[in-house]
């Protein structure tokens, strides 16, 4: 009667793929992207290269994954998408495939703080959204209502510096940044905010 066994890995190929596995996903979420005028589709792509700087320095590229990719998307980012998990389709097919039932949404519309009892989630998602015009107003709780549609659990959560979303920067890097601090490095918001400021 065994109760307790330890495999031990040699391999460091494998041994680092298993670690990756208990990480989450960060995904950028382009479903938005032909609301963008060409210029905010070049910001869009520019902060997606920027978010991937940003995960090779907590974790590595693949646990950053974008999907809606099309190949607008692929001749504006100046960045190499197969060091990252590039999708084509939709959101809720790729939590399929990855089997993640329940995500976190970032959404500055929410009601909850994102805590601590929010990072057993298999995915964290951030909106592929840039806002020059103020036209894209509540696209980010429309990633969420899509996902629920699809029966994924959708926990939507707001990132906020001492109790305000004011004074939190809305850069796509900057959240994942922010995401990073507090997911992987323990840090509570307000220093994880005031950190990327
Ligand atoms: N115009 C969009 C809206 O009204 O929903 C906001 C877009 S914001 C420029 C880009 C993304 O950053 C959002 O989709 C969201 O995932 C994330 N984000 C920005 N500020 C946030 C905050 N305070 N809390 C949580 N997520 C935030």
């Amino acid at each position: 009667h065994l109760e307790k066994f330890e495999i031990i890995i040699t391999d460091k190929d494998l041994k680092e793929k298993l670690s990756q596995l208990s990480y989450p996903y960060f995904i950028i979420d382009l479903m938005h992207w032909e609301k963008h005028t060409e210029k905010e589709k070049k910001k869009v792509a520019l902060q997606a290269s920027q978010s991937y700087g940003v995960i090779r320095d907590y974790l590595w590229g693949e646990r950053l994954a974008l999907t809606w990719v099309n190949e607008e998307f692929k001749e504006m980012a100046n960045f190499p998408l197969d060091k990252i998990t590039a999708y084509e389709g939709p959101t809720w097919e790729f939590l399929r495939e990855k089997g993640i039932e329940k995500v976190v949404l970032l959404d500055p519309w929410a009601e909850k703080d994102l805590s601590k009892e929010d990072f057993s989630a298999g995915a964290f998602i951030i909106g592929g959204i840039v806002d020059t015009g103020g036209t894209k107003k509540k696209t980010t709780p429309k990633i969420g209502e899509e996902l629920e549609k699809r029966g994924i659990k959708v926990l939507r959560r707001k990132i906020s510096l001492k109790g305000d979303i004011i004074g939190v920067p809305d850069r796509i890097n900057l959240i994942l940044e922010i995401l990073l601090k507090m997911v992987v490095e323990d840090k509570p918001m307000d220093d994880a905010v005031l950190e990327v400021q």
